[in-house]
């Protein structure tokens, strides 16, 4: 009894995912649609792509609205009757804050707002939401737990993604609505636009004797998780808690270097006696750029709790990922 009312929680409902056709988003889409339940993409393309979504295009239970969320009226009618918004749609280009300092303040606040007054008004209760590890900021307290403060974002992607969280909060208390907000570590895998293996990979391309790595050696220190650990632990976690507000880090259970993460793309495209030309970086090396944080592990202990565990070690995520990556491009 007790295991039909938690599948029921997420099958056979109504759900939008923002962003289903990005990265994260189109895995999210996948899953959602195999445990039955009808999905609705709201996506404006910008950095999504419809070919991680054409596999769906026939499914009687799958739609897909190319729209901004910055248009009210529009997010306003597509979210009718709904039961769920999971809301990934974002820009999440750290390193854009530095020289864009509006960007994330409109993508990703000013959306999350307008989403979360279309689900006031349609009476939309639960919405799940991508935050970062990076709202963390620079923590003194390694591995990071959900309770560590204060929280001092340093890039400005970091700072949207805290309001962002605040206004969720905020909502749910005078609403009645529930969230899940996840602040997840590197996610890594198939459909990967972006990040350090992606960028690797393509150096490696153009160069396959030398590839340029940001910062100095070995590199900032950081957890990476699988994409098929980050779609399991968001729908574990919405089927296994039922606060107001439930905030889980998901990550791995380690964090690895810059240096490492190279060793292991060279090993995955099978390259030998690779040059790596370190660019030093910013703060005295420590960063790869304005905005980087240099240490990052996430306590998994709150997700450990309700029984779940990623599959991958940072290293095998990467490594997996590096072939999956390269065999798409
Ligand atoms: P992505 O760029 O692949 O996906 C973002 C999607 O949102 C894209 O399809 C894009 O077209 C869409 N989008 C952006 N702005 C929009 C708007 N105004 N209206 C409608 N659609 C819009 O990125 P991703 O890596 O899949 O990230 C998904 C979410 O997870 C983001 O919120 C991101 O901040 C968060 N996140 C990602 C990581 C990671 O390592 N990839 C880590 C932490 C958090």
């Amino acid at each position: 009894m007790m295991k039909k009312e938690i599948t029921n929680k997420l099958t056979g409902k109504k759900i939008i995912i923002t962003g289903g056709a990005g990265f994260i988003g189109s895995h999210l889409v996948d899953r959602l649609l195999k445990m039955n339940n009808q999905v609705k993409v709201l996506d404006n393309l910008s950095s999504g792509n419809m070919d991680f979504l054409e596999h769906n295009l026939d499914n009687d239970n799958f739609t897909f609205k190319e729209m901004d969320l910055m248009d009210q009226k529009t997010l306003d009618e597509e979210i009718k009757d709904c039961h769920w918004v999971f809301h990934l749609a974002a820009n999440p280009d750290v390193r854009l804050g530095a020289s864009n300092t509006y960007v994330h303040l409109e993508q990703n606040v000013i959306t999350t707002y307008n989403l979360l007054e279309s689900m006031r008004k349609n009476g939309i209760k639960n919405i799940a939401f991508t935050s970062t590890s990076t709202v963390y900021g620079e923590a003194k307290e390694i591995p990071t737990p959900e309770n560590y403060g204060p929280l001092i974002p340093i890039s400005l992607y970091a700072s949207s993604k805290l309001a962002a969280e605040g206004f969720i909060t905020a909502y749910c208390s005078n609403y009645k609505m529930t969230s899940y907000i996840f602040r997840f570590a590197n996610v890594v895998g198939s459909r990967s636009t972006h990040g350090v293996i992606f960028d690797f990979i393509h150096k490696l391309r153009e160069n396959p004797l030398n590839l340029e790595i940001l910062g100095s050696k070995p590199g900032t220190r950081k957890s990476y998780f699988h994409i098929k650990d980050c779609i399991d632990g968001i729908i574990h976690a919405c089927l296994n808690s039922d606060e107001m507000v439930n905030i889980f880090n998901i990550g791995s259970m380690d964090h690895i270097t810059v240096k490492t993460i190279a060793d292991s793309v060279c090993n995955a495209l099978e390259l030998e006696n690779i040059a790596y030309s370190w660019t030093g970086g910013v703060d005295g090396g420590k960063g790869g750029w304005k905005g980087d944080v240099k240490v990052m592990l996430l306590a998994m202990d709150k997700m450990n709790v309700i029984g779940f565990k990623p599959e991958y070690t940072s290293e095998e995520a990467v490594l997996k990922a590096a072939i999956e990556i390269n065999n798409e491009c």
